[in-house]
């Protein structure tokens, strides 16, 4: 069969892998191994020359591990990918790839914590600086471009208050000042959305989440159209800084991936049934899902997005102390951080992923204490729905909130 032009559905499962080259093995094998062994000692000049291709070592190169990328590849609509051992391992790549000792990096509203962090520590030692904006308009992008500027790094949906980035408005005034785009997809998953369709340079994944969505793995990918870009990164910041990805935890990405699609579509279905839902609640103040008609980005999100995925955040009436005995109510519902697995999760941003952004900055974001993050797992709904359902009635009682 043809590989080339076959739709996601079908490349998560077979995109990349020709069993006649594997023993016939219907599965793609685990190649589990550090090093690989040459024929000759001639044979390892060349390779290491380049005049012959093949493998040497598993943190330049994989066969497990290289399905893996190919596959995220075709899925993104990119040339060529580069898997990590973290979604950290990822974003400190691409930044150290793009950035040097004076430049700025221009960040959405909202960044993952540890990528502040991140970009804190590279002002602190390298004098990278960076700073935020909502890039909501061409203006407000262009007031907030400094003549150091060298990328865009945005995140959309923003964690955790699920604001949105328009891709296209970034990618044009980005081009126009010669800016690198970066975009975070994790809470998408290249099922929902293709950043490099919109003109992003660079696409990455905590592939933790989503892509390998069984809450067994730690794992980053990066993905890009520049081919011989690529290849100097693959040659330089992952070899030499070295967070590469294991072969077994390549090998269960692969596993996970296959289901991708179906996964999907039941996160976002559930998703939107639960948005309903929440909507007729009483403690439940603003619930925030931008593929749904009420969100007042729902227009980009069309444009941009093919479904909502399973990321609900909600405001609950009481502030801290009702968000956390509702959280200790729940008895389906697991109190986790992590996102897009089976399970349906619900964390408490403030205190938790965001409690290392000082208050004010968090404030700012629109991060208080009454904000819930629920990841929509794969349950049926009616039993999701169930247990808040329970749990909404014992922050009625125990704080006696009129219904
Ligand atoms: C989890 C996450 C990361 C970091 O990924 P790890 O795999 O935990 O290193 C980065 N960005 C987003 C949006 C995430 O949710």
């Amino acid at each position: 069969m043809n590989n080339e032009f076959i739709k996601k559905e079908t490349a998560v499962i077979h995109k990349g892998y020709l069993s006649h080259q594997h023993h016939d093995s219907l599965s793609v094998p685990l190649y589990q191994t550090s090093t690989f062994t040459f024929s000759s000692a001639e044979q390892g000049e060349r390779r290491f020359s380049g005049e012959e291709s093949g493998n040497i070592y598993s943190r330049l190169g994989n066969p497990t591990v290289r399905i893996l990328e190919e596959r995220i590849a075709e899925l993104e609509n990119g040339q060529s990918a580069l898997a990590f051992g973290s979604g950290m391992a990822a974003v400190s790549a691409i930044l150290i790839h793009v950035t040097k000792t004076g430049d700025h990096v221009l960040c959405s509203r909202g960044i993952y914590g540890c990528t502040f962090g991140l970009l804190e520590m590279m002002d602190e030692k390298y004098n990278i600086s960076h700073s935020f904006s909502a890039l909501s308009t061409e203006q407000e992008i262009e007031a907030s471009i400094r003549p150091e500027t060298v990328c865009i790094y945005v995140e959309t949906p923003i964690n955790p208050t699920m604001e949105l980035v328009d891709l296209a408005l970034v990618h044009k005034v980005a081009q126009k000042h010669g800016l690198k785009v970066i975009v975070d997809n994790t809470f998408s998953s290249p099922y929902l959305q293709n950043p490099l369709d919109f003109g992003a340079d660079y696409v990455l994944h905590s592939a933790t989440k989503y892509i390998n969505g069984h809450g067994d793995v730690i794992a980053g990918l990066l993905i890009g159209n520049d081919m011989e870009d690529m290849m100097n990164l693959r040659m330089t910041v992952q070899k030499d800084v070295g967070g590469i990805i294991s072969p077994f935890d390549a090998w269960l990405i692969l596993r996970g991936l296959k289901t991708l699609h179906i996964r999907m579509d039941r996160h976002s279905e559930n998703a939107l049934k639960l948005v309903s839902f929440l909507q007729s609640t009483p403690v439940v103040t603003d619930i925030l899902y931008p593929f749904h008609p009420s969100h007042p980005q729902f227009e980009i999100a069309k444009k941009q997005m093919t479904a909502g995925g399973g990321l609900i955040s909600f405001n609950i009436k009481g502030g801290k102390e009702a968000a956390q005995y509702f959280m200790n109510a729940l008895q389906l519902i697991k109190i986790a951080v992590s996102l897009g697995d089976a399970e349906t999760l619900i964390q408490h941003p403030a205190t938790m992923t965001h409690s290392v952004i000082p208050e004010v900055d968090r404030e700012k974001m629109g991060i208080t204490h009454s904000l819930l993050r629920l990841s929509v797992g794969l349950e049926h709904v009616d039993d999701i729905m169930a247990d808040l359902e329970q749990a909404f009635a014992k922050v009625e009682t125990h704080f006696a909130m009129a219904k």
